[in-house]
């Protein structure tokens, strides 16, 4: 362990959690990780199939430049866990006909490989009448739950490593740098995360918004399947330009949502809020919407997750709490895709409080 090795507390053994994990451990630092489940833990908001990682954003040049480079990140960790965890397949994302050459010169323009693509290339899927397709080549689909079964096995077998489930952190004391633990155990460390994803507001006192949405997994008919396994993932598609997909492939079902299945909750238990409480019609409607043939595609089951976004940007944040202590504040939907970029922030922030950093200037 380097003389100037710091001791990094990790609250949350999700992606960001996970990821944030090893990129420590790697700078040779002493890393714990608590979660109050399992680890990975299937009851957290990474534990799915699969996650979209696309970059172009025509809004936000600079989200776009965070998340291409995030993209390269992702490719190391691919490396270093030595398992495929990343299908390129591309993401397509919907745009009218008067928009659709200024997103793709934005593209261009901050260097991403992006091909404009007509609807009836992709036949199987609907798109709003009279609206183009960006087809972004360095994008795809994230194996969600691959990477937290992988991510957690390394860091099992890293001497700097102690993974400790089921240890439920009840309060953080932000001044003092310290987490209190269910049966009363603080513990304390030269820098704290809490990566508690969409239950961090329980911890943290930050003004955030809590999002439920529903997706749906189907299975594609047998004779399609070779056509999913190059199909790209899917934005902004359906006949309302809502909704999105992730195509099948390494294992993986097909699975569909739309932004019109999102509400905002008051806790991830509260059960009040379903996207149709009169009936389940909503899941056919939602994948008729989607699919050009949809009785060809039978259900096989329906998930919902959450997420935290900032109240005011409507984005993930990542927050100092106190001296030693952040926060991965929101979780926000492009919270998996963006986890690396988080890793890197804190290994920074750790090593800068080393004793020598001076010596790394
Ligand atoms: C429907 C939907 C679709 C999405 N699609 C995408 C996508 O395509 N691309 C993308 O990039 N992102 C997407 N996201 C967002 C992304 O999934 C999340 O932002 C990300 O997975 C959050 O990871 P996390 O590690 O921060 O939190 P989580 O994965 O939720 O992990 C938090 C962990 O903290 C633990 N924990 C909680 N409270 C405590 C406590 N008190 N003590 C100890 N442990 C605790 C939990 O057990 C859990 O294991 C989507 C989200 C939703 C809801």
């Amino acid at each position: 362990m380097p003389a100037d090795a710091r001791h990094v507390l990790i609250v949350g053994a999700g992606v960001t959690g996970l990821l944030t994990a090893i990129r420590c451990a790697l700078a040779g630092h002493r890393v714990t990780v608590l979660d109050r489940g399992a680890v990975p833990n299937p009851m957290s908001s990474s534990f799915d199939q699969h996650r979209t990682i696309r970059a172009l954003d025509p809004g936000d040049r600079a989200a776009t430049h965070r998340v291409a480079m995030a993209h390269r990140l992702w490719l190391e960790l691919e490396a270093l866990l030595g398992t495929r965890l990343y299908r390129r397949v591309g993401v397509v994302t919907a745009w009218p006909a008067g928009e659709v050459d200024a997103v793709a010169a934005i593209g261009a323009e901050v260097g991403l490989s992006v091909e404009l693509v007509e609807p009836d290339t992709l036949p199987h899927m609907r798109f709003p009448a009279g609206w183009t397709g960006v087809l972004e080549h360095d994008a795809g689909v994230l194996l969600a739950d691959r990477v937290l079964t992988l991510a957690a096995r390394w860091l099992d077998a890293h001497a700097l490593v102690t993974v400790r489930p089921r240890r439920e952190i009840v309060a953080v004391d932000a001044d003092a740098g310290q987490v209190v633990l269910a049966d009363g155990e603080r513990m304390g460390a030269d820098l704290i995360l809490i990566a508690a994803g969409p239950w961090s507001r329980e911890l943290v006192d930050l003004p955030m918004v809590l999002h439920r949405q529903a997706m749906v997994y189907l299975r594609p008919p047998e004779e399609l399947a070779r056509w999913w396994e190059d199909a790209p993932s899917a934005g902004r598609i359906g006949t309302d330009g809502r909704s999105w997909l992730l195509p099948p492939g390494d294992g993986t079902l097909l699975k569909v949502s739309s932004s019109a299945l999102c509400r905002e909750v008051d806790s991830v238990a509260d059960r009040a809020s379903r996207p149709d409480p009169a009936g389940t019609s909503w899941v056919d409607q939602v994948v008729a919407s989607i699919l050009t043939d949809p009785d060809r595609y039978p259900v096989h089951g329906v998930k919902e997750c959450h997420y935290l976004v900032d109240a005011e940007t409507g984005g993930a944040s990542l927050v100092r709490l106190g001296p030693v202590v952040w926060a991965r504040a929101a979780s926000g939907g492009d919270g998996f895709r963006t986890a690396p970029l988080i890793a890197a922030q804190i290994a920074e922030t750790v090593m800068r409080s080393s004793p020598n950093w001076r010596e790394y200037a």
